[in-house]
């Protein structure tokens, strides 16, 4: 198996190759097929099996093909720091792919990422707060968000996250692909992937 199997275009082989990935890690083997496929996934891994990717690049493929001003998909993580990580990851896969990719996060004021968000953006990375002070600011429109990803769920539910996904999902459009990642998948979880997924394709490693 490499990277090549998958329907990515040579833009983000490229990128993916000059990262100094060599073969995809299993999670990745499983996950990119199904979420190019546009199934709903529901994936239970560690981080550190490379998962990030395994979302993030058939997310990109999507985006490049999809072109367009508002955002078309959102990944969100419980921390900044973990916001911080994917957008890194983000960027440095989206090199060749002319993509605007902004992060959302506390701990600063929302200037800045409100004029990044009304300036276009296709892919947003968010704590579940901050997406919803800058979209309370109409800093960006949902209705064109095709992707969701919930990183590190688990955390999230821990970080007692849940009613306020609820209030974000209410925002967000009722179709959609929707990705949830979780290293544990206790009750919470669980609870949490009902309301979200639909018919989701499991994946373990
Ligand atoms: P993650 O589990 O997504 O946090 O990824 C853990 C680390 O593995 C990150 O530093 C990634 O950049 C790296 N990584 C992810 N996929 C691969 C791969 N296929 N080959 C080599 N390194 C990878």
């Amino acid at each position: 198996n490499t990277f090549e199997d998958f329907k990515l275009n040579r833009q983000l082989l490229n990128a993916i190759e000059e990262a100094g990935y060599e073969s995809p890690t299993p999670i990745q083997k499983k996950a990119i097929p199904l979420v190019t496929a546009g199934h709903d996934v529901l994936g239970i891994a560690q981080t550190g099996t490379g998962k990030t990717a395994a979302y993030l690049l058939p997310i990109l493929m999507k985006l490049k093909y999809a072109q367009g001003d508002d955002p078309r998909a959102v990944v969100l993580a419980p921390t900044r720091e973990l916001v911080l990580q994917i957008e890194e990851e983000a960027k440095k896969f989206s090199k060749y792919l002319d993509l605007r990719i902004v992060s959302f996060y506390g701990g600063l004021g929302p200037k800045t990422q409100i004029e990044l968000a009304e300036a276009g953006v296709d892919l947003i990375i968010s704590t579940p707060q901050r997406f919803m002070d800058i979209y309370r600011k109409e800093a960006f429109i949902t209705k064109h968000i095709k992707t969701m990803v919930m990183d590190e769920a688990d955390k999230m539910m821990d970080m007692g996250f849940f009613h306020q996904i609820l209030r974000l999902l209410e925002v967000l459009p009722q179709k959609k692909q929707n990705l949830l990642f979780s290293a544990t998948f206790p009750d919470n979880v669980q609870k949490l992937s009902e309301e979200f997924l639909e018919f989701p394709e499991r994946v373990e490693i």
